[in-house]
């Protein structure tokens, strides 16, 4: 008999009953050290005291409106992320997968708009993930997302991750758009460089394709600075945000330059519960404290302190892990070992990571992890390696 509970998902026999920071406490009262954060998502943590109190106060006046109306949450935090980035405008969004549905929208109607009503197709990459909406899994394009769920949304053409020398050729004045992860993580944190990220922008620019980056999991702080691809000193025309924006409200954005955005007049698009008075003040206070630099500037120092640590982490177990890689607090062990038995290992320890494609384990802690609490779970994960090497 199917379980009351659709059975998409693997789940792990562990039952969670609160957190608080790095932390999180099991029904048994077991303490596991949080490197998942609900995959990218708890960017400061569990029960952060000021979002904590921000929500309460919030819920204590209005949960919810409706774009019908104004909603100056949602207006204060548009005019953060324009602040602060290359945007000129904000849609907001209750999760990545409808970032993604917006931003392949939003392409293909600016070039209806400027009469080019045939320029729809939207170049992507092997290993990419956007999320299982229709849109989300054709962008992607693997088998295991897309097989049994034709017809698919046409228009994606799938190239291999960062051969920029195909993307060169296939790029032309028909692509509306180009859309990538800087750093993919389902995929397996996979980074793009600086220097590709640079051809990527130019061969947009020499074809006037849109450049569509997908920050779902990088975004907000994650790699030390505020979105990934300012390290590579480019910006998109469009861009997918969720996950950590909402430190674990649920809450994604659609950020665009006005060009790029020119199609999306009223009436084109829109979102019951997208911009919510809850969620957008969360989001506010999340940026608030992310968009620091002393905040950032932190957040560059653990993720050298833990790099630091992994390398001799692989050092120590060169039968379990291959390589790290990754930016910021977005870290992949490549595995030799199983990645599955090293994440379950992880549980056995009271340590929680996140498995990812090709053979990864991923390490997404809390952006205000501590040196400690780093030293503490790299310990841990030292011990479930030795597991997995006399299993
Ligand atoms: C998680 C993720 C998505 C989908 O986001 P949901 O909130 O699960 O809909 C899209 N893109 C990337 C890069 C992601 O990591």
């Amino acid at each position: 008999m199917i379980s009351s509970i659709l059975p998409t998902y693997n789940r792990a026999p562990l039952n969670f009953v609160k957190g608080e920071g790095c932390w999180l406490e099991e029904a048994d009262g077991r303490r596991f050290l949080d490197l998942g954060s609900g995959i990218a998502v708890n960017s400061l943590g569990h029960a952060h005291p000021e979002l904590t109190q921000v929500l309460t106060e919030q819920a204590g006046k209005l949960w919810h409106l409706s774009n019908l109306y104004q909603i100056p949450q949602q207006q204060a935090l548009a005019d953060k992320l324009v602040e602060e980035t290359f945007a000129d405008t904000v849609f907001f969004t209750n999760s990545g997968t409808e970032a993604c549905e917006l931003a392949v929208k939003m392409a293909r109607k600016h070039w209806y708009d400027k009469g080019q009503e045939e320029r729809v197709e939207i170049i992507t990459f092997t290993g990419s993930f956007h999320g299982r909406s229709s849109a989300g899994i054709a962008a992607a394009g693997s088998e295991k997302m897309t097989k049994g769920f034709g017809p698919l949304l046409g228009g994606f053409t799938h190239l291999e991750w960062g051969d920029i020398v195909a993307l060169r050729e296939a790029a032309s004045e028909s692509t509306a758009a180009i859309m990538l992860e800087p750093i993919q993580g389902e995929g397996g944190i996979h980074v793009m460089p600086d220097a590709d990220m640079k051809a990527i922008r130019e061969i947009c620019d020499d074809t006037g394709a849109l450049l569509i980056l997908d920050e779902v999991q990088c975004g907000v702080g994650r790699t030390g600075k505020l979105f990934a691809h300012e390290w590579s000193g480019i910006t998109p025309d469009i861009m997918m945000v969720a996950k950590g924006i909402g430190g674990g409200f649920p809450l994604g954005a659609v950020l665009a330059t006005e060009d790029a955005a020119s199609g999306m007049i009223a009436g084109t698009h829109g979102s019951t519960y997208g911009g919510n008075p809850l969620g957008c003040a969360v989001g506010r206070k999340v940026l608030d404290i992310v968009a620091e630099p002393e905040f950032l500037a932190d957040v560059n120092k653990r993720a050298g302190f833990l790099r630091q640590k992994l390398e001799g982490l692989i050092a120590a177990h060169p039968d379990v892990f291959e390589d790290v890689r990754g930016v910021g607090l977005m870290m992949g062990l490549k595995c030799k070992a199983t990645n599955i038995d090293v994440v379950n290992a992880g549980y056995a320890n009271e340590l929680l990571t996140v498995p990812a494609a090709d053979n990864a384990v991923r390490l997404l802690p809390p952006l205000n992890i501590t040196e400690d609490e780093i030293s503490e779970a790299v310990a841990r994960l030292d011990k479930a390696a030795t597991a997995v090497e006399n299993a």
